[in-house]
C-alpha cells in the first residue's frame, strides 16, 4: 500500500495545478501533464472513506468544474491505505423519513448521472474495500480498474436493503446479470479477478502498473470485455422471469419475504425493469425508500451500531502480543487457533498430548476455511505453538485458563500460572458458571484476574463476555476488553452472576422447550416455530449442541444459586445423559445425527401457519428469555438495553431482524408483554411471573 501512497504523492509533485482550494474538503484535485484530472476521495478526520451527501455535493461541483475546463480524462480513486470506500454513510439514513430518503437518494442520483454522462474518459481505480455506494460511484465512471487487493461488493443486503445510487442497474448493464444480481443478494464480496471476469472491472493490475493502465483507458488502448451473451439474453423479460423464478427459490431457502424483504424486492425490480435502466432507475430509488422504512432494515441499522458500540468499548491498546492457553479441549483448543489467526503469538498447554495435536488439526482446518490464503493459514499455524510444558506463561502478556468446569481444579491451575507469571501479565478464565470471586480469593494479586468468557464455536460466535468482579483492577478490564476487539470479537462487560448474561437468558428458553417435548408437543415443530420468529437453531437443537450434560447442569445451577424459576427437568433427559446419549457430541441426544452432524428431523404433520397454538408457543419460550434479560438489567449484570441486545444477537444470533430481544420487547410493547407473561403465569404457572425490572422500563 505504500507503493500506492508514493505513486500519489508522486502525482502530487508532478501536478501543475494547486490542490483543491478547501483544506478540509473530502476531494483533493489536480491535473497532471498530460492533462487528465486525478479526484482522490480523502475524508478528512476518517480512516476510511464512506459515501454521503456532502461527498456526492462537492463531488457535483467539481464535475462542473471539468465540463467548463476539459481534462482529456478524469480518474477517481482514494488516498486512504484500507481502499476505496466502505459504503455509504449509515448516519445519514437513521431516522429519516422514506421522502427524505427519496430526496436524498435522488439527488446521489443526479451527480453520479452527471458523472456517467461526462463528455470525456473517466476512470475509477480501486484498490482496498470498494464497496456499496463506493461500488456504485466507480459504477458511474466509465471504466474500472481494480489494484490487486481490490474487493468489490453490495453489502447493503446485510442492512435489509439493496443499492440504491444505480448499483442495480448499472451492475447488471456492465456484468454478467446473474452474478451481479447474486453478489446484490448475497452481500458477499468478489475478489478483483473474479470482479473482472464477471465484468465488474475491465483491468486488474498490480499497484505499480495503475499509471500505465490509467494511460491506456485514457488514450483508448483499453481493450474491455464484451458485454456477455448473456447480458444480452437477459435484455427479455422471459428469461428473467425464469431465472427470477430460481433465484426467489433460492431467497426463501434463506429467509423468508415477510421478515427480509429486500432479496424479494430486488428479483422483483429486475425481472420488471432489467430490460430498460431508465425505468430501473427509477424503481431502484422507490423501492429502496420503501425499504428503509420496514422495521426490518431500522433493527438491522440497529444491529450495525449495536457492533459499532461494542467495538468502541475499546480503550486503547491492550499491549498484549503473547496468550498462553491453559486446556486445550474444545474451547482452549479454539481460543488459540483464533488468536493465532488475529496474529497474536500463542502456546497452548495441556496435561495430555491428544488433546494439542486435535487441536492443531481442527485449527488448520478452521484457517483453511476462514484465511483461504494458503500463506496466510502457513503463518497463523507458525504462531500457535504446542506447549505440553507450560512454559509459555512465562513470557505470555495474557494466561487464558480454559480447563474443565472444576473450582478446585482451576482454583489451582490459576495459582500455579500465577506464581510463574510476569509481573504486568493479565490472568484470565472462561469459565461458564464457577463465580469469579471464588477463583478470584485464593489468587495473590486478583487485581490483575479478569473472565474472558468465549462463545462456541469461538470462530462463528462474535461475542466475548468480559467478566468483572470486585477485586479486579480498571487497567485488567480496559486491556481485557481492548484485547477481545483486537481478536476482531466484540466485548460485553458484565457482573459475575450465575450464567453470566447470555447462557443465563438461553436457559429458560431450552428448559421451556424440553418442558413441551414432556408434554408431547413434537420437537421439530418446537424447533421450527422458534427458526420462524428468527433464532439460527431451534432450543431442542441447541441443547443438543451445548451437550445435554451441560444444559442440566447449568440449569441445575441457576435453579440453585439464584433461585431461578425453571420447569423441572424431565425424568427421560436424566436417562439420556447416563446413557450416553449427550447431543450431537456423542451422535445421539434428543435428534439423532448424521456423520456430518445434521440432526435428522422428522417431517412436520401440517399445521395451519400462524394458528393460535404456535403464537403460545414461541411466547413460551420468547417470553421467558426477556424476564430474565429483565432481571439482569435490574441486578446491573448488564450495565444498558444495548449490551443486552447486542449481546444476545452476537453471542446466540437472536433475530437480528428484530434488533434484539429489548428491542424486540419495546416494539411489541412492554405493558403488552407485561400482560401475557400474566396470563402465562396463570395458565401455566409462577416460571412466567413478570420480574420486577420491567417496570423500570
Ligand atoms: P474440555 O473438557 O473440552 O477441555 C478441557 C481440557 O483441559 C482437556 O483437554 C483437558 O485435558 C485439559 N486439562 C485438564 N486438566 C488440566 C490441567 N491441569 N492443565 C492443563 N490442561 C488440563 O472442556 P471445554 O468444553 O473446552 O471447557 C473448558 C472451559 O470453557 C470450561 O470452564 C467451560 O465451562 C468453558 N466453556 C465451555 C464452552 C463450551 O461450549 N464447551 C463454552 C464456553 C465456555
Amino acid at each position: 500500500m505504500d507503493t500506492m501512497l508514493n505513486v500519489l504523492e508522486d502525482r502530487a509533485l508532478e501536478l501543475s495545478v494547486a490542490r483543491d482550494a478547501a483544506p478540509d474538503g473530502n476531494w483533493r484535485i489536480a491535473r497532471d501533464d498530460e492533462n487528465i484530472a486525478w479526484l482522490v476521495l480523502d475524508r478528512p478526520g476518517k480512516s476510511v472513506n464512506t459515501i454521503d451527501r456532502s461527498v456526492l455535493e462537492e463531488l457535483d461541483l467539481h464535475l462542473a468544474a471539468l465540463e467548463a475546463d476539459r481534462p482529456r480524462g478524469l480518474v477517481i480513486r482514494s488516498a486512504k491505505p484500507g481502499g476505496f470506500a466502505a459504503g455509504a454513510d449509515i448516519n445519514g439514513f437513521v431516522g429519516a423519513s422514506r421522502e427524505a430518503v427519496r430526496d436524498m437518494l435522488g439527488e446521489g442520483h443526479r451527480v453520479l448521472d452527471r458523472l456517467a454522462a461526462l463528455p470525456f474518459a473517466s476512470v475509477a481505480v480501486v484498490h482496498g474495500h470498494c464497496l456499496g455506494a463506493g461500488l456504485e460511484l466507480a459504477l458511474a465512471c466509465r471504466m474500472r480498474i481494480a489494484v490487486s487487493n481490490a474487493t468489490l461488493g453490495f453489502p447493503e443486503v446485510m442492512l435489509g436493503l439493496h443499492p440504491g445510487l444505480g448499483g442495480t442497474f448499472r451492475s447488471i448493464a456492465l456484468a454478467d446479470p446473474v452474478e451481479a444480481m447474486s453478489l446484490m443478494l448475497t452481500g458477499k464480496s468478489a475478489p478483483a479477478r473474479k470482479a473482472r471476469k464477471i465484468g465488474l472491472v475491465d483491468a486488474v493490475v498490480e499497484e505499480r502498473h495503475v499509471t500505465n493502465a490509467v494511460h491506456a483507458a485514457i488514450f483508448g488502448d483499453l481493450v474491455r470485455p464484451d458485454p456477455s451473451l448473456r447480458a444480452k439474453a437477459f435484455s427479455l423479460k422471459p428469461a428473467r422471469a425464469l431465472a427470477a423464478r430460481q433465484m426467489r427459490a433460492k431467497a426463501r431457502e434463506k429467509a423468508r419475504p415477510e421478515t427480509y424483504p429486500a432479496p424479494f424486492a430486488l428479483i422483483d425490480l429486475w425481472e420488471e425493469h432489467g430490460g430498460r435502466p431508465d425505468r430501473m432507475r427509477e424503481a431502484e430509488l422507490e423501492s429502496f425508500a420503501k425499504l428503509i422504512e420496514t422495521p426490518t432494515a431500522q433493527n438491522l441499522v440497529r444491529v450495525f451500531f449495536l457492533r459499532e458500540t461494542m467495538r468502541g468499548l475499546r480503550r486503547g491498546k491492550s499491549g498484549i502480543r503473547r496468550v498462553h492457553v491453559i486446556g486445550a479441549g474444545a474451547m482452549g483448543g479454539d481460543i488459540a487457533a483464533w488468536a493465532a489467526r488475529e496474529g497474536f503469538a500463542v502456546t497452548l498447554q495441556d496435561i495430555a498430548l491428544e488433546p494439542i495435536g486435535r487441536a492443531v488439526k481442527s485449527a488448520s482446518k478452521m484457517l483453511e476455511a476462514t484465511l483461504k490464503d494458503p500463506l496466510k493459514v502457513r503463518d497463523a499455524l507458525d504462531r500457535l505453538v504446542p506447549d505440553p510444558e507450560g512454559q509459555g506463561v512465562l513470557g505470555a502478556d495474557l494466561v487464558i485458563e480454559a480447563a474443565p468446569e472444576k473450582l478446585d481444579l482451576k482454583r489451582k491451575i490459576l495459582q500455579d500460572a500465577e506464581a510463574r507469571m510476569k509481573p504486568g501479565a493479565i490472568l484470565a478464565t472462561n469459565t461458564s458458571a464457577l463465580p469469579l470471586p471464588d477463583l478470584a480469593e485464593t489468587l495473590a494479586d486478583p487485581s490483575r484476574f479478569v473472565g474472558i468468557h468465549f462463545f462456541n464455536p469461538v470462530s462463528r460466535m462474535q461475542l466475548v463476555e468480559i467478566v468483572r468482579h470486585d477485586a479486579i483492577s480498571d487497567e485488567t478490564l480496559r486491556r481485557a476488553t481492548s484485547f477481545v476487539v483486537e481478536l476482531s470479537r466484540l466485548p460485553a462487560p458484565v457482573r459475575p452472576s450465575a450464567g453470566f448474561l447470555v447462557n443465563r437468558a438461553l436457559t429458560p428458553y431450552i428448559a421451556e422447550a424440553l418442558k413441551m417435548v414432556d408434554e408431547g408437543i413434537p420437537k421439530e415443530r418446537i424447533d421450527a416455530r422458534a427458526e420462524e420468529f428468527g433464532m439460527p437453531m431451534g432450543p431442542i437443537e441447541l441443547a443438543d449442541q451445548v451437550g445435554l450434560d451441560i444444559a442440566v447442569e447449568v440449569a441445575d445451577t441457576l435453579r440453585e444459586r439464584l433461585h431461578m424459576p425453571l420447569p423441572e427437568t424431565p425424568g427421560w433427559m436424566h436417562e439420556m445423559i447416563r446413557d450416553g446419549r449427550l447431543g450431537r457430541k456423542t451422535g445421539r441426544g434428543l435428534y439423532e445425527y448424521d456423520a456430518d452432524g445434521k440432526p435428522k428431523k422428522a417431517k412436520l404433520e401440517a399445521l395451519p401457519d400462524g394458528s393460535p397454538d404456535d403464537a403460545a408457543l414461541i411466547d413460551r419460550l420468547i417470553l421467558p428469555m426477556l424476564n430474565t434479560l429483565v432481571a439482569a438489567l435490574r441486578e446491573g449484570v448488564a450495565e444498558s438495553e444495548e449490551i443486552v441486545d447486542g449481546a444476545m444477537v452476537f453471542g446466540t444470533g437472536f433475530a437480528p431482524f428484530r434488533g434484539g430481544p429489548m428491542r424486540y420487547a419495546r416494539e411489541r410493547g412492554v405493558d403488552q408483554i407485561v400482560a401475557r407473561l400474566t396470563e402465562l403465569e396463570i395458565s401455566h404457572g409462577t416460571r412466567f411471573r413478570p420480574d420486577k425490572g420491567w417496570d423500570r422500563l
